[in-house]
């Protein structure tokens, strides 16, 4: 059976860093994930990868920012005093705090920590990165009609979470 619309496919994969070869994610020895095709669900880039390839078939793609998170954004990196960030805040490089914004919270990076400047980055961590996504298909099978009609897949057997 082939990957197609009306399917729903289990993949294993891992996505890296294209270039540097950081881990980002991977389902490793867990369950493949499992995602109802046409709807979305996925990076439109790797939908499209995966469209008519059936079980065992293995796929690389990269896909670069524009078709992932989007360009890095100069103007979400900003600049805050220490004693503007709650005092039982963990602050250092890579922990991500929720931020006050114009437009309600928003989850922020910590770049760098210098005295009393705390640099803050407020793009998707993914935001600018080319992703490298390798994997193989776990299984493809037809989509039950409840699994249609909520838009998402479910279980390995169809069966509601
Ligand atoms: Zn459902």
């Amino acid at each position: 059976m082939r990957i197609a619309s009306g399917k729903v496919a289990f993949i294993h994969y891992t996505v890296t860093e294209d270039g540097s070869g950081q881990l980002l994610e991977t389902t490793g020895e867990g369950d493949p994930l499992g995602y109802l095709h046409g709807r979305g669900q996925i990076l439109p880039a790797l939908e499209a990868a995966l469209e008519g390839k059936s079980t065992g078939d293995s796929f690389v793609i990269i896909v670069p920012p524009e078709f992932a998170y989007g360009a890095h954004d100069g103007a979400k990196v900003f600049v805050v005093e220490r004693s503007q960030i709650s005092a039982l805040a963990d602050v250092r490089p890579g922990v991500q705090l929720q931020a006050e914004a114009r437009n309600g919270l928003q989850t922020a990076t910590v770049v760098k920590v210098e005295g009393d400047q705390v640099t803050m980055d407020t793009n998707h961590p993914l935001a600018g990165k080319s992703l490298r996504f390798e994997g193989v298909v776990h299984g493809v099978r037809d989509a039950t009609p409840e699994e249609i009609q909520h838009g998402h897949a479910h279980g390995p057997a169809g069966e509601h979470y």
